[in-house]
This record gives C-alpha cells, sequence and structure tokens, in this order.
C-alpha cells in the first residue's frame, strides 16, 4: 500500500505547489502560454514512457514531446525555448482556458465534449483503448471479464469513462491521477488491470525494470484521435500548428518519431491520420 500512497503524496504536494506557482507563471509570461520572455509553455505528461517522460535528469522525452518539439520550432521557438508544464488528464482543459500553457500534446484525444471547452488541431496519432494486466493472469481476455474485478484508470480520461460507461459497467473502478500510479496498484496486486490507450500501455510493459511483469492484452476498445489542446477561438495558432503536423509528417520527421519511440515489441502503430482544416 505503502508505494502506492508515496506517489499520491508527491502529486499532492506537486498539485499545491502547482496552485502557488500559478499566478507568477502567468505575470512571468504575460499570459496565453505567451512569449513575453521569448519562451512557450508546453502542456505534456511528465510519467508516461515513449509519450512524455520527464527523466531524472530533467529532460524530456516521448512521442508527444517530439511532437511538440517540432511544432515549437515551426512556431518559432527553438528546444531551449520551451518551458514543459505538467498536464494530468483531468487538467487539461482548466491549463489551456487559464492561459498556462500555449497548447498541450499529451494523448490528449479530440471528442465533442472537450470541444465545448478548447479546440485541437490535428489529429496526428491514433490509439486505441486496451487493457494491460500481470504478466501470469490469463483470466483477462476481453473487456467483459472485467466485470467483477479491479480496474484501474484515471480521472478525465476517456478510458475511465468508457469502461464506466460502456465496456464494463460492474467492474469497480479505481481512478487515480495518473496511469503511473495505476501501475503501480496493477503491480501491487491492487487490482486486476489497468485501462487507457495501448500506446501508452505499452510504454510501461516496455519500461526498464517492467519487462516480463505486464501483458498488453491487445484489445481495440475505442479509437482515439490525439489532437494539440489550444484555446477556443485562435484560428491563427490552430492553423499554423496544423501546417506545422502536416510537414512534420511530409519530411518524414513523424516516422522517425514514431520508430524512435514506439519500437517495443507487441504494439503496431497506426499511420498517420489526416490533418483536418483548421475551420472543421
Ligand atoms: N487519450 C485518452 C484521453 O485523452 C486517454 C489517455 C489520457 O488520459 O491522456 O483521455
Amino acid at each position: 500500500m505503502s508505494s502506492v500512497r508515496k506517489p499520491m503524496r508527491i502529486r499532492l504536494a506537486a498539485a499545491v505547489a502547482l496552485a502557488v506557482a500559478v499566478p507568477l507563471s502567468v505575470v512571468a509570461c504575460g499570459g496565453g502560454g505567451g512569449s513575453d520572455d521569448g519562451k512557450i509553455v508546453i502542456g505534456t505528461k511528465f510519467d508516461q514512457p515513449g509519450l512524455g517522460l520527464k527523466n531524472p535528469d530533467g529532460t524530456m522525452s516521448g512521442f508527444d514531446v517530439d511532437v511538440a518539439t517540432y511544432v515549437a520550432k515551426e512556431l518559432g521557438f527553438a528546444p531551449d525555448k520551451i518551458e514543459w508544464k505538467e498536464s494530468p488528464s483531468a487538467q487539461r482543459e482548466t491549463l489551456i482556458q487559464n492561459d498556462q500553457v500555449k497548447f498541450i500534446a499529451a494523448t490528449y484525444s479530440i471528442n465533442d465534449k472537450r470541444r465545448e471547452k478548447v479546440d485541437f488541431a490535428g489529429p496526428y496519432f491514433t490509439a486505441h483503448q486496451d487493457l494491460l494486466v500481470r504478466a501470469d493472469d490469463a483470466t483477462i481476455t476481453k473487456a467483459e471479464d472485467l466485470n467483477n474485478k479491479k480496474l484501474c484508470s484515471v480521472t478525465g480520461s476517456t478510458s475511465a469513462q468508457n469502461v464506466k460507461e460502456k465496456l464494463a459497467p460492474k467492474a469497480s473502478v479505481l481512478e487515480l491521477d495518473g496511469y503511473s500510479e495505476c501501475v503501480v496498484a496493477l503491480q501491487d496486486g491492487l487490482v486486476d488491470a489497468m485501462t487507457t490507450d495501448n500506446a501508452i500501455l505499452a510504454g510501461y510493459a516496455a519500461q526498464k525494470g517492467n519487462t516480463g511483469k505486464f501483458r498488453l492484452v491487445g484489445l481495440s476498445l475505442s479509437s482515439e484521435s490525439y489532437g494539440i489542446g489550444i484555446k477556443k477561438g485562435n484560428q491563427d495558432l490552430h492553423a499554423k500548428i496544423n501546417a506545422a503536423l502536416k510537414k512534420m509528417v511530409q519530411d518524414g520527421s513523424w516516422d522517425a518519431a514514431v520508430k524512435k519511440n514506439f519500437g517495443q515489441a507487441n504494439f503496431k502503430h497506426e499511420p498517420a491520420p489526416q490533418v483536418t482544416s483548421a475551420s472543421s
């Protein structure tokens, strides 16, 4: 139990620090995740290997980080001008609405409910909801097997909502703040499975220290189109980010980023989706 409590406590401390830091950062960058000091503030996950990860040495890595870095460069910001802001699933809309970030690239699925609050450039990636179980557990092979089992997912995610509403309404769902906390709960036997996008789950399964511990079930329980979240109504930024994403696919950088970050076995990524026009 203690190994679960610890990261949650750290997250709580981080949330308090964030709340205190907000007014300062808004002043420092003049709002808009903005660029008065020549910097751009970009939101991503900090705990998702292969997608958005803050490494022990402070550097950032992952596919979302590479996409965001490319987009930033196209917007005129070199990598050393990027300030990364941790953006947990449940906080993404608020971070955008409050101008705490310029944009968010954080396994952020485009959907109508979120579109009421923010706009999405892209899409730039397609994932599918899947399950991660302990390697020695052969009892879970499909979504219905989750009924009457314990399942972990993340507050504010489409994954948690899908399970409760459609996939396994009788599962007991433990909702935590981040997927890395679910991995600990799964490993410790507090839950029988965790669920979110296959790309995220594959990253944990392949993480150093985790190899051989978990099994990606290999289901396609939903289609998740990742978009770049921006402030509602910012047509100019929307068009610029779409142009950057198209260029990233055309010049081969998208493929290179996919190869670099999703090299692990057991996960077949989809081809690059078509970027839609800014007005749609
Ligand atoms: N892509 C899904 C979502 O946006 C699940 C992953 C996440 O929570 O970031 O909710």
